[in-house]
């Protein structure tokens, strides 16, 4: 099935339960910047809330809102009645410590999972994960490379493979070419999200029965493009655009549906 075609029938499935809900769940969407990026993601973030029946309240804020000012306001979303959890588009404008306000928000509505306490995982690795699970990719006692070690990727991705028994190994910036061939080499599932587009190529090897999992997302005057590049010798990878951006939309309503379920 095509992550196209998977993300199609989870909608599906998340529009039926919502639609069996005594109370609509609402998310909240806290913006303060307006690049093209935030706008295309929070477009998606909505476009997706109108499909499955949710509601969303977009809550923009002026791009010189001081850190004093937004942390306020965090604190009364997560005070209030009205969303069952919220998150704030990153990234943030320079007056504001984004680390500060992530640990802001209650780890309860924290629908993004980015506060160390919350029960929920980051929305990317829980998307890749559901999907992996659902096509029936082999785990157990596989070979995990997780390429990249950043707090809302690489680090949740590579405990989430741990917890399904995978042999998880994560590089970074500071490993060798040569151990990093070698991982690959022996590697089952490659999970990659560095930011380095077409960094994964034909210098490597692969086993043909791999599965690439491309998080990364570079955009240029041609189009968006991913840490790999297209049609390695495997026997799965997924496409940039249309696959883990998509996985990782469709994990935002997964971890609100998990919230309101938890009430
Ligand atoms: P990040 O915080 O910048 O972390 C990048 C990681 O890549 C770091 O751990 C860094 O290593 C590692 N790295 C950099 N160059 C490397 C190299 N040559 N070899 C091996 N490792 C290298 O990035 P992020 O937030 O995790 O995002 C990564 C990519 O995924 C970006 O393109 C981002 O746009 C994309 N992304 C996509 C989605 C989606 O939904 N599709 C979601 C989130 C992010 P060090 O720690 O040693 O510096």
């Amino acid at each position: 099935m095509t992550i196209k075609e998977y993300v199609a029938a989870r909608k599906a499935e998340f529009k039926d339960v919502v639609s069996k809900m005594e109370k609509v769940p609402c998310i909240g969407i806290v913006q303060l910047n307006e690049d093209p990026a935030s706008n295309a993601y929070v477009k998606g973030k909505l476009k997706d809330a109108a499909e499955l029946g949710i509601k969303a309240d977009l809550m923009k804020l002026p791009i010189d809102t001081s850190e004093k000012d937004l942390l306020s306001f965090i604190d009364g979303l997560n005070k209030d009645d009205v969303h069952d959890g919220f998150i704030v588009q990153m990234p943030l404008p320079k007056q504001i410590d984004e680390e500060k306000v992530k640990l802001a928000v209650d780890p309860k509505k924290d629908v993004d999972g980015f506060h160390p306490l919350s029960s929920l995982f980051p929305c990317t690795p829980k998307g890749i994960m559901s999907y992996l699970k659902y096509e029936n990719v082999p785990l157990v006692g596989k070979n995990a490379v997780v390429i990249g070690r950043s707090n809302i990727v690489g680090k949740p991705m590579a405990r989430m493979l741990l917890a399904e028994s995978c042999n998880v190994t994560v590089v970074h910036s500071k490993t060798s070419n040569e151990d990093l061939a070698r991982y690959i080499e022996n590697a089952d599932i490659i999970v990659v999200a560095i930011g380095k587009p077409g960094f994964l190529d034909n210098r490597f090897k692969y086993k043909e029965s791999a599965v690439i999992v491309d998080v990364g997302i570079s955009r240029d005057e041609t189009g968006l493009h991913g840490d790999a590049i297209p049609g390695l010798p495997v026997a799965n990878q997924t496409p940039v655009p249309g696959g883990v951006g998509l996985l990782t939309r469709l994990a935002l309503y997964e971890n609100l549906l998990e919230i309101v379920s938890k009430k």
